[in-house]
């Protein structure tokens, strides 16, 4: 008897509602689907996306036809989308990934679009298959910022393609790879991706025999990560037999449940053609939406992020003037503050009085000499001299003339 050698797993997560992501593992191919467009169209869009794409599971002479046909799949599944859309419109801008494998002998035909990966994890090293088709990765993929950057990049979720109602002909990577037994290959939503480390999900896949033991595992690791987005994750073990993959096929996600669209008709407004944005995988950005890859488009966008950062220079521009005006004018009330205060001490030998308090800060002295007498500190008794030269506080001007009185009296006496 041959064990499972695939397993699918999909989670709604912590946050969300409603599971927009749907898998399969079928015989020959194994894909996940990550559905976005609001309310309810996310989730019907990888549904759909994810039935009419398990039609291509089937045997196929050569990668080559297998690349061929999942390439046709998801035209076809495209088109679907928009058929859909044209009979409910309140499914306008619904989108989904797609990223999907099918296994032909020693060879993996890949297919992909939008920001769900395809890793082969094979002696101990995990290796992304697909590149994400987001606005960051191209912005990295032109040297414009680093993948450091990316990571934490407003527009991160933005995403250049998908399946859906935009684009008639979508452009679809497709590529054929090599595989051999012990390859273990993972299809996940970025749902796992943005939320568990590359690092981690391979020491996941290397300490867990089964696929399936492996997929609970990497989706509990992201439940374990606060789980904000649905999380979809699909395994596949190339064994040495060879053999097609023995498990009975599985729908997981959204897929598998009924679709249930048209009961939200009522519901949801008519929305324009949209946000792509995988809505809990980031803040938002304003007023982000989804374009074909046009580099005009491209170029509009990084202006936009240069408006930004030049907007936010200009708010701390701000904010530090006020904050240095707030310390000017602090600084302002306690000087006129200690300018009504006096006090008697020496100026040139004679006792004086002074205005403010007897201290500097730095080159400012916080006193002045206000009026001078003829009275010598060298006349004071030993006790009254001592005091001015230690200065003696007054309450106010009136106090100070009259301790001035009475030294003037010690002098003579
Ligand atoms: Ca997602």
């Amino acid at each position: 008897m041959t064990s499972p050698t695939s397993a699918a797993v999909s989670h709604v997560g912590k946050i969300r509602s409603q599971n927009q992501d749907s898998g399969y593992a079928g015989t020959h191919l194994f894909l996940v689907a990550d559905g976005m467009g609001g309310h309810a169209g996310g989730d019907v869009a990888s549904a759909i996306a994810t039935k009419r794409i398990a039609q291509a599971d089937r045997s196929y002479p050569t990668a080559q036809d297998a690349e061929q046909a999942l390439r046709e799949s998801l035209i076809a599944a495209n088109g679907l989308l928009a058929d859909t859309v044209f009979e409910h419109s309140e499914l306008t801008g619904m989108g989904t990934t797609v990223s999907g494998i099918v296994r032909v002998g020693e060879q993996v035909a890949l297919v992909h679009i939008g920001d769900s990966r395809v890793y082969r994890y094979r002696d101990g090293v995990l290796e992304q298959e697909t590149s994400d088709h987001t606005f960051v990765q191209r912005l990295v993929d032109t040297g414009r910022i680093t993948p450091e950057e990316a990571a934490v990049h407003p527009r991160r979720s933005v995403l250049m393609r998908v399946l859906g109602d935009v684009d008639a002909s979508p452009e679809i990577d497709t590529k054929v790879l090599d595989t051999r037994p012990g390859d273990r290959w993972l299809l996940c939503s970025d749902g796992l991706s943005s939320y568990v480390t590359e690092e981690k999900i391979a020491s996941i896949l290397g300490s867990f025999r089964t696929p399936q033991a492996a997929a609970d595992r990497l989706v509990r690791e992201s439940l374990d990560h606060g789980a904000p987005d649905n999380v979809t994750v699909v395994l596949l073990d190339i064994d040495t037999t060879g053999e097609v993959d023995a498990t009975p096929a599985t729908f997981v996600g959204s897929v598998a449940a009924p679709l249930s669209f048209e009961a939200e008709v009522d519901r949801r407004p008519l929305r324009l053609p949209t946000l792509l944005l995988h809505p809990l995988k980031a803040t938002a950005p304003e007023d982000a939406h989804f374009e074909p890859e046009r580099e005009a488009y491209l170029e509009e966008l990084i202006e936009e992020d240069r408006r930004r950062r030049r907007r936010r220079r200009i708010t701390a521009g701000v904010l530090l003037t006020l904050a240095i005006a707030a310390v000017i004018g602090a600084v302002t009330l306690a000087y006129q503050w200690t300018q009504t205060l006096y006090y008697v001490g020496v100026a040139d030998g004679h006792v004086a009085i002074y205005r403010g308090v007897q201290a500097t800060i730095g080159p400012i002295t916080l006193s002045e000499v206000t009026q001078t007498t003829g009275i010598s500190v060298t006349d004071l008794p030993t006790f009254e001299r001592e005091s001015v030269e230690a200065t003696i506080n007054a309450k106010d001007l009136d106090d100070a003339r009259a301790i001035v009185d009475r030294l003037e009296t010690a002098a003579d006496r």
